[in-house]
């Protein structure tokens, strides 16, 4: 199959690269010149997409994505499938969609989740959104560059499934720091706190699989000075883009809003470029204000 790929920065990089390996015909374009082994450069946004049966974008965020959709789809084939993997904002992922739709095309959000080793991997799991038609068409590139994918539902459905699962992720980590936090200052031994809280009523990914203590639990970011794995920004992002899905559909959610407050309160101190489960040793190094 003839691929386009936009956007050849820490995922796209190796997701394309892995198409390519699989034996398709990628051409791929990065702002910055970016060039893939096995992939052939293009010069525009336009260029890789022109008579491609599918393109696909892993770009920054909303903005660009509106950008870059504005500069390809007057060049894309009809009935070619636009499939953004990228994580934007709900409205964005729509507009882009239907602006695809009424040009002719068949649109396809999917943003990821794995972060770069799965993007390396092929392991990504992908949360669809557009008709079964579209699905259908992606799905072939989904299982080279995934382990799984769930079509959530129309246009946008990929990206709400995303914000879901990281305002969980993101309210669950600061509970399980806070938690360990507290257990140290409480004099207890954090691989007996895991012992328990693993097997109990408190055990979550954030604990079981992810646990921000060095040492404790499996391998981690932790015991790794917390260098990402996913960034703190990258989960300040998805924070506040669940804050402006809830704000538009009038849904209360004060855990996502404070979530939001402490993560850019740590990314401005002292979070930039690290872990978001380096909100541990933060926390720990703080006393109590009320
Ligand atoms: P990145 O910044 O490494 O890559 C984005 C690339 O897009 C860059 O190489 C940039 O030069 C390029 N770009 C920007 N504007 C462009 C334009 N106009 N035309 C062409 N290329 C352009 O980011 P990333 O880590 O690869 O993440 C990409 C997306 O995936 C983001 O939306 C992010 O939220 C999401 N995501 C990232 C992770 C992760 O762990 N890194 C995990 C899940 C989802």
């Amino acid at each position: 199959m003839e691929i386009g790929f936009i956007g050849l920065g820490n995922m796209g990089a190796p997701m394309a690269r892995n198409l390519a390996a699989a034996g398709h015909k990628v051409h791929g374009y990065d702002v910055t010149g970016i060039e893939v082994e096995h992939v052939t450069p293009a010069t525009t946004a336009a260029e890789a997409a022109a008579t491609r049966a599918v393109v696909v974008t892993m770009l920054p965020d909303g903005e660009v994505l509106r950008r870059v959709a504005g500069e390809i789809i007057p060049f894309m084939d009809d009935d070619a499938v636009f499939l953004d993997c990228s994580t934007v904002d709900v409205a964005t992922a729509r507009a882009v969609a239907e602006d695809a739709v009424t040009a002719g095309l068949r649109a396809v959000d999917a943003p990821v989740s794995g972060g770069i080793a799965g993007a390396e991997a092929g392991t990504l799991t992908f949360m669809a959104g557009g008709t079964e038609d579209g699905y259908a068409a992606a799905l072939p590139l989904f299982e080279i560059m995934g382990g799984r994918s769930v079509h959530c539902g129309p246009s946008g459905a990929g990206q709400a499934a995303k914000i879901c699962n990281n305002l969980i992720l993101g309210v669950s980590m600061i509970g399980v720091c806070e938690a360990f936090a507290l257990a140290e200052k409480l004099e207890l031994d954090p691989q007996k706190v895991f012992d328990v809280v693993s097997t109990s009523s408190g055990s979550c990914w954030a604990v079981n699989s992810y646990c921000p203590v060095p040492g404790v639990g499996p391998k981690s970011p932790a015991d790794n000075d917390y260098q990402p794995g996913f960034a703190a920004e990258l989960m300040l992002k998805d924070l506040r883009l669940a804050q402006a899905a809830a704000a538009q559909v009038h849904a209360e959610t004060p855990l996502g809003a404070q979530a939001v407050r402490l993560y850019q309160a740590f990314v401005e101190d002292q979070g930039r470029g690290r872990d978001f489960s380096a909100m541990l040793p933060w926390l720990a190094g703080r006393d109590r204000t009320g």
